[in-house]
């Protein structure tokens, strides 16, 4: 058996004439940029989202960066993120000119560690931007409750926690803001590069909207000098076809993670994912940790079975962050769990048989 670590194909066959219509639709009208489509995604991911402002960006990394920028972050401030990230989380931080503050990751939930963040602090933080790293969400209690006593913005990343909830509160309505990114192998994916960001806050809404159209709410009107970061209608609409199966397809993510912990929980070897108590987890990415990963790796491979690291090397480990003098025994968990980690095919369409064919593999290869 062939299984690929995502399978975008598998998806489009299931709303494949919805999706052929909703493209052709985009070409008949020629809204290629802006227009109702574009619209309508941003009002209906509001509404089903439960949330006032959405505004939608070219991508993830433009989301954080928009909001960053209208707090009015520059140089001279710091921001404080998690180690262990995909680069956008930190990267955004760099380019308004502020310096990342990294924090190590939870142990147990590979989140941010939240006991670690008031030490990080400073009278130069101006945000703190957690991750919901592979779906699961921080914890925001902690989390919150520091950033009020130092009355510091959070702004969450929630690229990989589309329709997470924290105690009934879903991933980005915690904090001040919240950034997504549509990346064709996210939760929701367009069919390009495709992002936006939430708020109630209605003045920062109004900012972040003006700064991603170039400063201007009416054309040629520039209040602000901005960014180009706009979604396309063809994302749009794409987008609008997948909304409405979202809670569906976070369901079927969560039956296939359950399957892989029912299976996996008896081999000693493999620490399983531990969801958050009172949490929806959304499975972006289902990993386990254990001794011999890339080994078990290349035994998974050679057997058909394609898997990935998320991510293996910690961002501070990175030669991008060498500047700022970092050692590994600084973060020493992440520093840690990147060579452990191991990310197990994951997808709503994945059926049951898959699943234990992937887990019988991994017994396998522990001689269980
Ligand atoms: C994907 C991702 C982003 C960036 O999204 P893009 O749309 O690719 O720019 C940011 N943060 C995290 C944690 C991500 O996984």
């Amino acid at each position: 058996m062939k299984i690929s670590f995502v399978d975008l194909k598998a998806q489009y066959q299931t709303i494949k004439p919805q999706i052929d219509l909703a493209i052709q639709q985009v070409i008949e009208e020629t809204s290629f940029i802006g227009g109702s489509r574009v619209k309508s995604f941003e009002d209906s991911f509001a509404k089903a989202y439960g949330v006032k402002h959405c505004i939608s960006t070219a991508n993830g990394t433009d989301s954080l960066y928009i909001v960053l920028k209208m707090l009015g972050i520059g140089i001279g401030d710091e921001v404080i993120t998690v180690a262990n990230s995909w680069i956008s989380s930190s990267e955004v931080i760099s380019q308004t000119g502020a310096k990342p503050v990294f924090v190590d990751i939870d142990p147990v939930y590979y989140t941010i560690d939240e006991n670690l963040l008031e030490s990080k602090i400073t009278v130069n933080t101006k945000c703190i931007i957690p991750v919901h790293l592979y779906g699961q969400m921080c914890n925001m209690d902690k989390i919150s409750e520091i950033a009020k006593k130092f009355n510091i913005p959070i702004l969450e990343d929630c690229a990989q926690s589309h329709f997470s909830e924290y105690k009934g509160i879903r991933a980005g309505l915690v904090g001040l803001a919240g950034s997504f990114s549509f990346y064709p192998g996210k939760n929701l994916g367009a069919y390009g590069d495709a992002g936006c960001l939430i708020t109630n806050d209605d003045n920062l809404a109004l900012k972040c909207r003006m700064f991603a159209r170039h400063g201007a709410l009416k054309k040629h009107e520039h209040d602000i000098e901005g960014i180009n970061s706009r979604l396309d209608g063809i994302q749009a609409a794409i987008l609008s076809v997948k909304l409405p199966h979202i809670l569906e397809w976070t369901k079927q993510r969560n039956r296939v993670a359950d399957l892989y912990s029912k299976l996996l929980s008896g081999i000693d070897e493999i620490a399983i994912p531990k969801r958050r108590p009172n949490t929806l987890h959304s499975f972006h990415l289902y990993v386990i940790r254990c001794d011999n990963r890339n080994e078990l790796q290349e035994f998974l491979l050679k057997n058909g079975v394609q898997t990935a690291v998320h991510y293996p090397i910690a961002l501070p480990n990175m030669n991008a962050y060498k500047y700022l003098g970092y050692s590994k025994n600084d973060f020493p968990v992440a520093s840690n769990y990147q060579d452990r980690i191991l990310s197990l095919p994951i997808y709503p369409e994945l059926s049951d048989d898959q699943v234990v064919y992937i887990a019988e593999l991994i017994k396998k290869y522990y001689e269980i």
